[in-house]
């Protein structure tokens, strides 16, 4: 008999692979999707959104370890494009907006997908992913594409009347143009700078697909690096070297990541040059981030539409100039994903099959559980003086339940680097024991070194 779990499971997988058409070889085989897709839900990393009405197609809730995961990835993006830098600012601006910045941006025309409907199954999908042939009945019988626009579109206030239409941001980036002015006079920067972003983003997507890789609300994390139009060249190589090191040094293994150059036909309307960095997934090579050299059109676009100045005056050369501008788009709840998939291992340890995620330390939920070898009181006072040492400085889990090796193992499972056990002779030594997820690895620390030896663990 199917379990409420195993029922929710199958849902999900479902749900993620329904509106997949990509077939293209991948890296590890389906099945690697249907184990992390399973892991996630089994182990409180992502849930199905709504699913106690049945799921809420391409919306998911993140859970208590994809939560805490998802905000490493926007955490480790925002320090080293914010916190290490002296030359990008942050913002949170709005996610409401008037159709006037979606007017100028081009987005109420322009920010479009091809929508067929398959004659004979009367499915609809979006005709530039499906290569003419419909995936749910084989049929090439297809009406004439039309733009289907991908804004959701929404009133404010209690009037539902033409005055009252607001748009939900398809990206964040605009809120960084039409903030141009005010960043640059209340932080007296100058190109080159950059104003980053990080949020929710909202785009009716015509084929949702593959678990969280393409949904209708995601999260991004965006930045614009406004340079001198001569310097634009320079600066966009720059940022593609530096966007690419990024998942690298994350983790991701180089033979699963590439820098794609756009075509001129496929360059948006904006860009002078674009060029992606891919992620060999489990159904091909796919998009984790778009790098675009989108010249001046944004700042010149908003400043003819609302009639403010949106340039730079630069008082050493005595010339005012429109900025151009270089953007790393990304998104991070799909670029989680991609670190889940790239992360995903099965070994054998001790003649025993394991489930591990090597996750960077930075990216994992916890960074360290803390484990009493036993659930006897004695233990308990010096395992939670190890846990108050160690709180302040990384996410922690304290686990009680069940043998060591289990909660090794499902420590393993969730990706946590380091497991502190706190032992019997902890008590008299004031020594524990740590463990290395990759290795696995046993060291006895003492507890006066602990927090300086897992320091050095996580440079
Ligand atoms: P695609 O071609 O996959 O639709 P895009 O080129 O339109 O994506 P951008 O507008 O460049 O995407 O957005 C920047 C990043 O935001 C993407 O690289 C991706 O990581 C993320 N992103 C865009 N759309 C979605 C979505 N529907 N679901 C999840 N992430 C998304």
């Amino acid at each position: 008999m199917a379990t409420p779990v195993a029922d929710s499971l199958r849902r999900m997988t479902d749900l993620a692979a329904d509106e997949s058409p990509r077939t293209d070889e991948g890296a590890d085989g389906g099945d690697v999707m249907e184990k992390i897709v399973g892991l996630c839900k089994r182990r409180g990393f992502i849930f199905q959104s709504a699913e106690i009405y049945g799921g809420f197609r391409s919306t998911y809730d993140y859970g208590p370890l994809g939560v805490n995961m998802l905000r490493n990835v926007k955490n480790t993006w925002w320090r080293s494009m914010v916190q290490l830098r002296d030359d990008v600012v942050g913002l949170d601006a709005a996610i409401l907006s008037p159709p006037a910045v979606w007017a100028a941006s081009g987005h109420l025309a322009n920010f479009t997908d091809p929508l067929v409907d398959c004659r004979q199954c009367h499915s609809r999908w979006r005709a530039d992913k499906i290569d003419g042939v419909c995936p749910t009945c084989g049929s090439t019988d297809f009406t004439e594409a039309r733009a289907f626009n991908l804004m959701f579109k929404t009133h404010a206030g209690p009037l539902e009347d033409e005055g009252a239409v607001a748009y939900l941001r398809p990206e964040t980036a605009q809120g960084m143009f039409i903030n141009f002015a005010n960043v640059l006079q209340t932080t007296r920067k100058k190109p080159p700078f950059g104003i980053a972003q990080v949020g929710k983003s909202f785009r009716n997507e015509i084929t949702p697909q593959n678990f969280v890789f393409r949904t209708r609300e995601f999260e991004q994390m965006e930045m614009e690096y406004f340079v001198p139009p001569d310097d634009s060249p320079k600066w966009y190589e720059y940022w593609l070297d530096q966007r690419y090191r990024w998942y690298l040094d994350l983790g991701i293994p180089a033979d699963r990541l590439r820098l794609r150059h756009h075509e001129a036909a496929e360059l948006a309307h904006y860009s002078t040059a674009t060029a992606d960095v891919e992620f060999l997934f489990p159904w091909g090579w796919d998009e984790l981030e778009g790098i675009a050299n989108r010249s001046d059109y944004d700042l010149k676009a908003h400043a003819a539409a609302s009639g403010e100045k949106l340039d730079f005056f630069d008082p050493t050369t005595n010339e005012r100039y429109v900025p151009h501008v270089i953007e790393p788009a990304a998104g991070a709840t799909r670029t989680m994903m991609a670190f889940l998939l790239a992360a995903y291992d099965e070994d054998e340890i001790g003649g025993e099959r394991r489930v591990v995620l090597h996750l960077h330390h930075r990216l994992a939920p916890y960074q360290v559980a803390v484990l009493p070898l036993s659930k006897k009181d004695t233990l308990e006072p010096t395992a939670r003086e190890v846990l108050g040492l160690l709180q302040p400085h990384f996410m922690c889990d304290y686990d009680l339940t069940q043998s060591i090796g289990k909660r090794y193992r499902r420590h393993d499972e969730v990706g946590t680097p380091w497991c502190v056990t706190v032992d019997f002779d902890s008590l008299d030594d004031r020594a524990v024991t740590v463990r290395d997820r990759d290795t696995t690895e046993q060291v006895r620390v003492p507890i006066d070194g602990l927090l300086a030896e897992l320091q050095s663990r996580a440079q």
